[in-house]
């Protein structure tokens, strides 16, 4: 009966925990994403150079709503 005890104590798999376990990370990397894409002067991204919102920082923004 352990594997049922750790079922219930530990993360609840059927409510896609697998995405829950990868979304901190995709926000960790989005975030870090978000500061480095931002818009410089010109109205540019200044580490990607492509006009703002660029794609990266689309990107990023998208996953921060999740
Ligand atoms: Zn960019």
């Amino acid at each position: 009966m352990t594997k049922l005890q750790e079922r219930k104590s530990g993360q609840d798999t059927s409510r896609g925990s697998s995405w829950d376990a990868v979304l901190p990370g995709y926000r960790m990397s989005a975030a870090a994403a978000l500061l480095e894409h931002r818009s410089c002067e010109d109205g540019r991204c200044a580490a990607c150079g492509q006009p703002m919102p660029c794609p990266p920082a689309c990107n990023a923004e998208l996953i921060l709503e999740l």
